[in-house]
């Protein structure tokens, strides 16, 4: 997709976060309390991100995850914004942002993937149409 289409797919809000690395207000997000069981995906292109499974409150105003779904799925660049070393998660298939992991999270992992709400979309786990 180009910048074109990114901008017309995709909110202001969104746009502010995935494209251009910005972040949401913590405690903000309308998925930083969702517990609902299915599939958290990028907003921007669909590709599959994380499953309710591993996410957990962090008490960080973000939605966390111990780990993504599947590791191609994600790239990981190193961030020294702000003064800090970090590392930046973002869709491997859109290069969209999406948040960052740190080494502080619960077992099994000792990971805690911290997304912002407004980089996901999200299709629970029953939303099979009948018939
Ligand atoms: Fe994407």
């Amino acid at each position: 997709m180009s910048q074109e289409d990114f901008k017309n797919k995709l909110t202001p809000e969104q746009y502010n976060v995935c494209r251009l690395g910005g972040t949401e207000s913590p405690h903000s997000g309308k998925f930083n309390k969702h517990y609902e069981e299915g599939t958290y995906i990028c907003v921007a292109c669909g590709q599959e991100l994380f499953s309710s499974k591993s996410k957990f409150d962090s008490g960080s105003g973000w939605p966390s995850f111990t780990e993504m779904m599947d590791s191609t799925h994600v790239t990981l660049k190193h961030d020294y914004a702000y003064n800090m070393h970090r590392i930046e998660a973002r869709c491997s298939k859109c290069d969209s942002h999406l948040g960052h992991v740190f080494d502080d999270g619960p077992a099994p992992t000792g990971q805690r993937w911290c997304i912002n709400s407004v980089a996901l979309d999200f299709i629970p786990l029953n939303s099979a149409k009948p018939g």
